[in-house]
């Protein structure tokens, strides 16, 4: 087989709209247009009771290395690294015996990590992985990688070598349910029916998560579908403390901060931006926003250092407030107000304290979900879905413009949206085939055959 030209693995995966399928939804072929020295491949998984991404690695190691592998060819990267959690046992094996077998040890290695969370967050790994700290405001770029997610590179695989649009996700569905499992879904499947499949939940008024418990989202219905950057459906009793933290309202967020903040620095000492070096002051924030500070600029801009990762609320503060809440909220007003985030300055002047690393079993003890964490295991998804909702809009950037017509006859892998020319976003393909029975400017929908 001859190897595609760097032109032609960016192309493959643009027409194939991959995406980041960590999270972010950032459309590869823009990602992968860099030169870099190291390809990192996320596997860290750390968010809990997700499972998707150390099945993938257990199941499918080849592809996944040619994912890294044309990853690697895009970037003019001389070395691929997987960093993964040395508990992932299997992964681990079926990926070493894999490089071993095709001889891609000079190429490309395993970092094994610890099982601590936030060692998913592209900051942190490419200080485990590398020893390299990316200076506040950065990039990976900006110390020579590129950082992408074990189901992102298995995407480019299949986008490069057969030219497979990215039309399925695998999805944890985990929680208050009978049966914990994880399925290959038709994007636009409504996680209702995922729920439906593992067995129907195991108490009477739940609520639905789409992601994990530290940095997932409460959906308003389960009709809500699934999209290229959801890794896991987390279904919850109404009154468990992970659902509660999302339903409290802005104004009784700063009720609470204002009355009950012990100024203990706590959540600053937790961050593991902070612990990065960056200056991100959460405490700063809280005490500001409590006695109604507004001169303390450096506290304020610091928001755009926050990952959102949850763990000054959820581990760090006493009290129960939530300044990662307060950061997001923020951090979305500075920018509509139109203050730009800040260019990359100096190199932190501090290193990652690793001492200071929050075990996954005690975070997850924390949380309330100590019951709930079960395996998950891969099974096929064999209920009937009449009708699959695709957004046009699961990446970062624009919506993808709608291609097809009402009464539209569409077949899998067949082109919905397509990428605003020359714009940010990514490419919707169909998950199934079925007739176009709505269009609208933010989704496709398709009545399944
Ligand atoms: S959510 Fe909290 S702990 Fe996480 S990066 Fe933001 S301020 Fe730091
Ligand atoms: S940990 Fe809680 S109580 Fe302490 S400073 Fe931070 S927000 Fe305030």
């Amino acid at each position: 087989m001859t190897e595609p030209t760097r032109e032609q693995i960016l192309d493959r995966i643009r027409a194939a709209g991959v995406v980041g399928a960590g999270g972010g939804g950032f459309p590869a072929h823009v990602k992968l247009d860099a030169r870099v020295e190291v390809v990192l491949a996320n596997g860290a998984e750390c968010e809990p009771l997700v499972r998707v991404d150390q099945q993938e690695m257990a199941d499918r190691p080849a592809e996944l290395l040619r994912g890294l592998l044309l990853a690697m060819a895009a970037t003019g990267a001389r070395r691929g690294i997987v960093g993964l959690k040395a508990k992932y046992k299997t992964a681990v094996e079926r990926l070493g015996e894999t490089i071993r077998q095709r001889r891609l040890a000079d190429r490309v290695s395993l970092h094994l990590l610890e099982n601590f969370y936030p060692a998913g967050d592209e900051f942190v790994l490419v200080r485990e992985a590398l020893g390299r700290a990316i200076p506040e405001f950065g990039l990976p770029l900006d110390v020579g990688a590129v950082v992408s997610n074990v189901s992102t590179l298995l995407d480019v695989a299949a986008a490069v070598d057969e030219a497979r649009p990215v039309t399925h996700r695998l999805v944890t569905v985990t929680g208050a349910v009978r049966e914990p499992s994880s399925f290959r879904v038709p994007l636009g499947t409504p996680l209702g029916a995922l729920v439906a499949a593992a067995g129907g939940p195991t108490e009477p008024r739940t609520r639905l998560i789409a992601g994990g418990p530290m940095m997932g989202t409460l959906v308003p219905d389960d009709g809500q579908p699934v999209v290229k950057t959801t890794s896991a459906v987390l279904v919850l009793p109404e009154q468990h403390p992970v659902v509660q933290r999302r339903l409290r309202d802005a104004k009784r967020q700063l009720q609470l901060t204002r009355t009950a903040c012990l100024k203990c620095m706590m959540c600053t000492e937790i961050c593991p931006r902070n612990l990065l070096g960056h200056r991100l002051y959460p405490d700063r924030l809280m005490r500001n926003l409590a006695a109604g500070v507004t001169e303390d600029l450096e506290a304020f801009v610091g928001s755009f250092l926050c990952s959102e990762c949850g763990l000054c609320a959820v581990y760090g503060c006493v009290m129960n407030l939530d300044p990662a809440y307060v950061n997001r909220t923020l951090k979305a007003k500075l920018a509509a107000a139109g203050v730009p985030r800040p260019a990359p300055p100096t190199k932190p002047e501090r290193v990652f304290q690793p001492l200071r690393r929050v075990p996954l079993p005690r975070l997850v003890a924390r949380l309330g979900l100590t019951p709930y964490d079960r395996p998950a295991p891969l099974r096929p998804f064999e209920r009937r879905v009449p009708c699959l909702v695709v957004p046009l809009k699961q990446h970062a950037g624009l919506p993808a413009r709608a291609v097809v017509r009402t009464g539209q006859r569409v077949a899998p892998g067949d082109l919905l949206g397509e990428l605003p020319e020359g714009k940010l976003g990514a490419r919707v393909h169909a998950g199934t085939a079925g007739r176009v029975v709505e269009v609208t400017d933010a989704a496709v929908t398709i009545e399944v055959e």
